[in-house]
């Protein structure tokens, strides 16, 4: 990718965003200066890793209520052939980029998508020492390896409450719970449809068998993008601007909040120093997180004019599509600009 091509496309897209999308908008918008977000740590765990071998996934560890589970799992794989893995590493990096733009620190749970990646509880502990303001892990889901039509949709994963460890249970039923909400919110406002499977409500689903929430003692989304079993969503999983639709709805949850949460924020107890199940200075009362999903049209910028104008500004630079120019040279450029096009969102909803 030239830097001509980086500057075109950087001063179409600055002239396209001061053209007001909806009437009444305020047509002037300010750049992303870079330091929105300085300061805020956020933690980045792509589901599963690039290999297991020399490792064992069956080794048993601790699940963070007393009893033990498999170290990690492989993940699953679309009907098209994409390996989890590889998906959430990609949407990983893009959301990565998209914040560094915005001048957060990002810390990722693995460093590639070719070696091992961590257990789980390894992870949970690295996401736990870097002291984010928030982590995030991110996966895909699946139904039935040979194809599923009926089941589809995103959902986030939150903890069955309390959970044990009283840090990780005042991290995630008060400032975790708040963020994955707005996580789910981000999605619907980005156009995705919730989850019609596997008990999920408007887009949560709330469990007592998944480790990482229950070990996490920052606050933790767990995005479960969609279904690679159901062929819409697979497709949208496995291609590049699917991905790119992803990563901007979890870069939306994400920045939305760090500069907008924490109004719920529990203050974070020293691990063993409450006895599980008393009660936590500081732990916010259930009812404060709204449960209900945004209005779509609080976002004047709709994710498909942020994507078709994305698409247009590649083909003004002498490209046909996202498929043909996305590599890892590349996938940084992109990324920067969904954060320019982020940032001019939020600047339009305050
Ligand atoms: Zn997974």
């Amino acid at each position: 990718m030239k830097r001509s091509l980086i500057s075109l496309c950087a001063g179409v897209l600055a002239a396209s965003l001061l053209i007001p999308a909806t009437a009444g908008a305020e047509p002037e918008v300010e750049p992303a200066t870079g330091t929105e977000l300085a300061g805020k740590t956020v933690f980045l765990d792509p589901g599963h890793q690039g290999s297991s071998e020399g490792h064992d996934l069956s080794r048993q560890v601790d699940d963070g209520r007393g009893g033990t589970k498999d170290c990690q799992t492989s993940g699953m794989t679309t009907i098209g052939g994409v390996p989890e893995h590889t998906i959430t590493w990609n949407v990983t990096q893009l959301v990565r980029s998209g914040l560094e733009t915005l001048g957060a620190d990002v810390v990722l749970s693995r460093a590639d998508d070719t070696g091992w990646g961590g257990c789980i509880d390894e992870r949970a502990a690295a996401a736990n020492a870097s002291g984010a303001d928030l982590a995030v892990s991110i996966h895909a889901d699946s139904t039935d390896a040979a194809g599923d039509p009926s089941k589809h949709g995103f959902h986030m994963i939150v903890p069955a409450l309390p959970i044990p460890n009283p840090a990780a249970d005042a991290a995630q039923s008060g400032p975790g719970l708040e963020a994955s909400t707005m996580m789910r919110d981000a999605y619907l406002g980005a156009g995705f449809t919730p989850a019609n499977y596997a008990g999920v409500v408007d887009g949560i689903q709330t469990r007592s068998d998944v480790a990482g929430p229950a070990l996490t003692e920052v606050p933790l989304v767990f995005v479960e993008m969609g279904n690679g079993s159901h062929p819409d969503d697979a497709a949208r999983l496995e291609s590049t601007d699917g991905q790119l639709d992803h990563a901007i709805a979890v870069t939306t949850g994400i920045v939305t909040y760090l500069l907008t949460g924490g109004q719920a924020s529990a203050a974070p107890a020293a691990p063993g120093t409450t006895e599980p199940g008393a009660t936590v200075p500081g732990t916010t009362e259930p009812g404060t997180v709204s449960p209900g999903p945004v209005t779509p049209d609080e976002n004047p910028l709709s994710l498909e004019s942020i994507l078709a104008m994305l698409s247009d500004l590649l083909a003004a630079g002498g490209l046909t599509g996202l498929e043909e120019i996305v590599n890892s040279e590349t996938i940084g450029m992109l990324s920067d600009l969904a954060g320019e096009l982020l940032a001019t969102v939020l600047a339009q909803l305050e």
